[in-house]
């Protein structure tokens, strides 16, 4: 069964970019029902149990149909969420001059694949604002080594396009309390509490 995992920092951690209501009711509430969702889907299939989420969601057709959508959008959200806080840290934290060596290697993966840091930051914002609904804007991976932008509705998962190195989410839920409609401050907050450490590391893994 599947359990709400621990968040690497506290809720207040990433104000006043991201406000704590907005991160425990987000993490605690929201997270917490996809995964109560995806157990409840999964009771009567204890051989599906077992099985890595990664997998399930990358074969839906595998799933039985009965918890297939049921799979795909509370196991997406499980999935989605717990990427999602790994990729985030406190402001100054795993960020510009802290970054050393590793702030080097993401500047110049980020101009190889987009000219410059803030290319890739403003063709970012620009999917992030221009997705329609609720969904989420990642930057991605592909088998060819190519970073890519793109953007998933729903829940739905990016990994069938490659891995997931930095993902937003853009669901109200995610900055309505602080934000209102104004997805563009929310965007530009994210950009503040980017671990790009992480991003680095996700970058520089052998596959
Ligand atoms: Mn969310």
């Amino acid at each position: 069964m599947y359990t709400l995992p621990n968040l690497p920092y506290t809720y207040d951690a990433l104000e006043p970019h991201i406000d704590a209501e907005t991160m425990r009711i987000h993490h605690l509430k929201h997270h917490q029902a996809y995964i109560d969702k995806l157990n409840a889907a999964l009771e009567k299939y204890p051989e599906l149990q077992t099985q890595k989420l990664e997998k399930l969601l990358q074969d839906l057709n595998a799933v039985p149909e009965t918890i297939r959508t049921a799979v795909r959008n509370h196991g997406g959200g499980h999935w989605n969420h717990s990427f999602f806080w790994q990729i985030l840290t406190p402001p100054n934290q795993n960020q510009g001059s802290t970054l050393g060596d590793k702030g080097r290697t993401l500047k110049s993966i980020m101009e190889k694949n987009f000219g410059s840091v803030e290319n890739f930051q403003n063709q970012f914002q620009e999917a992030a604002l221009d997705h329609f609904g609720s969904g989420w804007v990642w930057l991605i991976k592909r088998q060819d080594g190519a970073l890519v932008i793109m953007s998933t509705a729903n829940q739905d998962t990016p990994f069938d396009r490659g891995q997931p190195i930095l993902g937003l989410d853009v669901w109200e839920h995610a900055y309505y309390l602080k934000y209102q409609n104004r997805r563009a401050d929310y965007i530009d907050a994210f950009f503040k509490v980017i671990n790009w450490q992480m991003l680095t590391v996700l970058l520089t893994k052998k596959d």
